[in-house]
């Protein structure tokens, strides 16, 4: 026999399930607001991890290296590589001389 029950994790959601069936394992699909882990609110349905939620919201991102700021969606704001041309450029330049001094290193030792 189905009858509608109250879920488990909000007595205000309902679910049409066997009368056997105390709705633990039910996977609540009433919209709610969630927290996530980043502080930022969406409405999600009840049944899913905060964790598994990917953050759509957009932040403004400073990067602390160079000062610069873009908008970013929350959850690629541990990307910390700016991706402004002249940025790119400088780290490519660093990486360069970098290289150009370990090729001085190896041949140094070589003498
Ligand atoms: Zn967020
Ligand atoms: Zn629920
Ligand atoms: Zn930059």
């Amino acid at each position: 026999m189905w009858m509608v029950k109250s879920l488990p994790c909000n007595p205000d959601h309902k679910a049409t399930l066997a009368c056997h069936d105390d709705g633990v394992s039910y996977k609540c699909t009433q919209q709610i607001e969630k927290e996530l882990e980043c502080g930022h609110k969406v409405n999600e349905e009840c049944h899913l991890d905060p964790k598994d939620i990917i953050c759509n919201e957009l932040i403004l991102q400073k990067y602390p290296d160079c000062g610069h700021q873009r908008y970013v969606l929350c959850f690629l704001q541990s990307v910390m590589v700016c991706q402004k041309e002249a940025c790119r450029r400088e780290s490519g330049l660093q990486k360069q001389i970098k290289t150009d001094e370990k090729v001085l290193e190896i041949v140094g030792i070589r003498r």
